[in-house]
């Protein structure tokens, strides 16, 4: 019997669902809608881990550093072992919201070991569809918290105070890779590269959709119901 199973009856295994969605599409702001909402939810974001290596300067920041300029995704190897560590550490019965990881199919299998590996189960794969018109609009305006990671819009979801967080009262910044034409390729890696994903989690009977667009209220209540 593994620990998984031993455990599983005592504390509820970890469930993690699978945010997936386009750069933009608003997986990190309807995580965080549904986090303050519910404490057993956490939030993982590939992209904010990688922003905090890079922002400490260890030597995983500094090698993934010029891919995330270029809008490029960083080596299978090196994001995977900070997910694996995150994944190992999670409480039990917690469900992980996980947002930007697997990105790729190579991705997607590491995630399936990880989990068994840690006795979690993948419960959901959730797509935030969003035309890429709208894409474009999106991170045209959007503000980001260096300090919490609350996401603003200057025009959709400004802050109370200009260019001031609400939550934490840290100066806003435009992320560097936010910029059109780094948006662009990132939305290209995003098409070839994990909209893949959508037909290997609807295979396995775990895809839900979930339209992105229209008041983000409504948009967290869907994703609630689906996941
Ligand atoms: P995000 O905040 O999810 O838009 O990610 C920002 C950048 O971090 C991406 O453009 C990639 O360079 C890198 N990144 C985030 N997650 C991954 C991942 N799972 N695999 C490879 N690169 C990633």
């Amino acid at each position: 019997m593994d620990n998984g199973r031993v455990f599983g009856r005592l504390f509820p295994a970890m469930d993690i669902v699978i945010l997936l969605g386009a750069p933009g599409s608003g997986k990190g702001t309807v995580a965080a809608r549904l986090v303050a909402a519910d404490s057993s939810l956490m939030h993982v974001s590939s992209g904010d881990l990688l922003r905090g290596a890079v922002s400490r300067g260890t030597e995983a920041g500094r090698e993934a550093k010029a891919f995330m300029d270029a809008g490029k995704l960083v080596p299978d190897a090196l994001i995977a072992r900070m997910i694996a560590d995150v994944v190992a550490s999670a409480p039990a019965g917690a469900t992980m919201l996980l947002d930007g990881f697997p990105r790729n199919l190579a991705q997607a299998d590491i995630l399936d070991e990880t989990a068994a590996a840690a006795g979690a189960k993948i419960r959901s794969a959730v797509m935030l569809d969003v035309p890429d018109e709208v894409i474009f609009d999106r991170i045209a305006g959007r503000l980001t918290c260096p300090q919490c990671k609350a996401g603003y819009h200057a025009k959709n979801l400004p802050p109370k105070k200009e260019g001031v967080c609400d939550k934490c009262g840290a100066a806003l910044v435009v992320r560097k890779d936010d910029n059109p034409e780094t948006v662009k390729d990132r939305l290209a890696v995003y098409h070839s590269q994990t909209e893949p994903l959508a037909a290997r989690y609807e295979a396995a009977g775990l895809l839900r959709k979930v339209p992105g667009t229209g008041p983000i209220d409504g948009i967290a209540a869907a994703f609630r119901a689906a996941m």
